[in-house]
């Protein structure tokens, strides 16, 4: 099956996305580690992106879209199913993706959007920490102010575009663009709505409640 998270930034989609793919072995699509690894990297895509990144903006489409074209068509993928995160952020985005689907013969099963209010999102997101070895997600207000991962013994460490102001700029690239794929899917897809503000666990069992009546 082939699922998607929607939600603003700080929604939860990434802590959601780890145990979800653990359940239900699916391919984990986050366009957001793909570019911070290339970052990372110090790669021609990687200079391109961050430039964006640390404004609070969004990578050009025709970027984002080469990388999830690429991802969705290895073997893996396609064996397994994949859980988008981070993507799609724009229309031009869910349509390419919806014709890369149809192009392998496949579709999307689940849209999920995890909601969350809006003033309870800056607070979490400067909370944020993460491991720079397996991107798993901690918070300083629940796990303490951890520098080395729980799992894998990586380094913990606040993103860059974690900060208030990029967070404000990042939340205004939301509503302007992101939010219009609710109504879109609503439409052309099967969207599940679920309610973010409840603990990482209650949200979880929403999520897997879902997941299980579609595969
Ligand atoms: P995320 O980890 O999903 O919060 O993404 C971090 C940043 O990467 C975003 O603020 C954007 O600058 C960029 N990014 C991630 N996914 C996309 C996407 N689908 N389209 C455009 N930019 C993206």
């Amino acid at each position: 099956m082939n699922i998607m998270l929607l939600g603003a930034p700080g929604a939860g989609k990434g802590t959601q996305a780890a145990r979800i793919v653990e359940e239900f072995g699916l391919v984990h699509l986050s366009t957001g580690d793909i570019l911070r690894k290339a970052v990372a990297d110090g790669t021609p895509l990687g200079v391109e992106a961050k430039r964006h990144m640390d404004a609070g903006g969004l990578v050009p489409d025709e970027v984002v879209i080469g990388l999830v074209q690429e991802r969705i068509t290895q073997p893996d993928a396609l064996e397994k199913g994949v859980l988008f995160d981070g993507f799609p952020r724009t229309i031009p985005q869910a349509e390419a993706l919806g014709a890369a689907l149809a192009e392998s013969g496949l579709k999307l099963d689940a849209v999920i959007s995890i909601e969350v209010d809006p003033e309870a999102i800056v607070a979490r997101i400067t909370a944020r920490r993460q491991c720079r070895g397996c991107g798993r997600i901690f918070n300083v207000a629940t796990d303490g102010d951890l520098t080395v991962c729980t799992e894998c013994g990586g380094e913990v460490y606040q993103r860059d575009d974690d900060t208030e102001a990029t967070v404000r700029k990042r939340l205004d690239a939301y509503e302007a663009q992101t939010s219009k794929l609710i109504p879109y899917y609503a439409e052309h897809g099967t969207l599940h709505t679920v309610d973010g503000n409840q603990s990482p666990a209650d949200v979880y069992t929403a999520i897997a409640g879902i997941l299980r009546t579609v595969g």
